[in-house]
C-alpha cells in the first residue's frame, strides 16, 4: 500500500519513485540506478511532465522499426524491471522480441531478482543468465560488454531503455539499430542512438504497444517510409528547443 496521498500535487512523481524504492528494497535496483532515476526526473520536470510532439513521433518510428527487424530483442535492467515489468513483457510478446538481463552493474543476484520479477509479470524465456551464452561485444571494457550469443549478440534492432552511453555505443559499433528511451536529450546515448524517445518511460511504454499494434496492419513499404522520415538529430533539437521554451515561459511568470 502507498503511503503518497493521491491528492498530493506531486503525486504522480512520486508514486514512480516509490516504485524504484520499492524495487531497491526488493534487490532489482542498484543505488546508482536511483541516481540515474534523479537525473531523468529533473528533465522530466523540464519537460513538462508530459509526452510531447517530438516524443509521439519518435514513438511512431520505433513501433515502425520493431516490427520491420528480423530479431527485435529488449534490453532489462534494473530500474526498467522496477518501473514497468508488466509492459516491457507486454511489449515483448506483442513484437515478439526477446528479453534480454542486461546490467550495466553486474550482480548475480540482482540478475536473478529481475528474472524472477519478469517471470512473476508472464515472461516466459528470458536471457542473459547463463554464462554458457555469453559473448563478448568489441569496443567496451571487460564485464559490461557480456551479452547473450541467442539475443543481443545476433539482434539487428536492440530496444535499451535507460541505457549508458558507452554501451550504446559499443552497439552502434556492432551494428546494431538501438533504440532508447532516455528523458535527457542531451545523453550519449539519446546522441547515439538511432531512434531516441525523450519521454519518461512510465509514460511512453504504452504508447510503443499501442503504436506497434496500429502499424501492425501496415506493409513493410509504408513502415520502412515511416523510418526514413524520421531524423533522430533534427527530434532531439526539438526536444531542447521544447525545454528551451518551457524555461521561457516559467522565467516571464517567475
Ligand atoms: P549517458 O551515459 O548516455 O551519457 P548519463 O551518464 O548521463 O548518460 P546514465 O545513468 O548512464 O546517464 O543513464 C541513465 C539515463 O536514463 C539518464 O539519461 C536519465 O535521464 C534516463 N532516465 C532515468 N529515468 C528515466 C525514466 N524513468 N524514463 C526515461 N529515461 C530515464
Ligand atoms: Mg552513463
Amino acid at each position: 500500500m502507498s503511503l503518497i496521498p493521491k491528492s498530493h500535487p506531486r503525486a504522480k512523481s512520486l508514486l514512480i519513485r516509490e516504485k524504484l524504492v520499492v524495487g531497491f528494497d526488493n534487490g532489482l535496483v542498484a543505488k546508482e540506478g536511483l541516481l540515474a532515476h534523479g537525473r531523468g526526473e529533473a528533465f522530466d520536470y523540464l519537460l513538462g511532465e508530459k509526452t510531447g510532439k517530438a516524443a509521439l513521433q519518435a514513438i511512431r518510428a520505433a513501433a515502425a522499426q520493431i516490427l520491420v527487424a528480423e530479431m527485435p530483442v529488449i534490453s532489462v535492467n534494473g530500474n526498467i524491471a522496477a518501473l514497468c515489468p508488466k509492459q516491457i513483457v507486454k511489449l515483448s510478446k506483442q513484437i515478439k522480441a526477446k528479453l534480454e538481463v542486461n546490467l550495466f552493474y553486474v550482480n548475480e543476484k540482482r540478475k536473478q531478482a529481475i528474472i524472477k520479477t519478469l517471470k512473476k509479470n508472464g515472461a516466459n524465456e528470458i536471457l542473459g543468465s547463463k554464462i554458457t551464452s555469453s559473448k563478448k561485444l568489441p569496443g567496451i571494457d571487460s564485464a559490461r560488454r557480456i551479452v547473450d550469443k541467442d539475443g543481443i549478440f545476433v539482434a539487428d534492432v536492440v530496444i535499451v531503455p535507460l541505457e549508458d552511453g558507452d554501451r550504446t555505443m559499443a552497439l552502434r559499433k556492432a551494428g546494431k539499430t538501438v533504440i532508447t528511451f532516455d528523458l535527457n536529450p542531451l545523453s550519449r546515448t539519446s546522441q547515439t542512438a538511432n531512434i531516441t524517445i525523450v519521454d519518461n518511460v512510465t509514460r511512453a511504454i504504452d504508447l510503443l504497444i499501442n503504436e506497434s499494434k496500429k502499424l501492425s496492419k501496415k506493409n513493410k513499404k509504408s513502415l520502412q517510409k515511416i523510418i526514413d522520415d524520421f531524423d533522430n538529430k533534427k527530434n532531439l533539437r526539438e526536444n531542447i528547443i521544447q525545454i528551451k521554451n518551457n524555461l521561457t515561459r516559467s522565467a516571464k511568470i517567475a
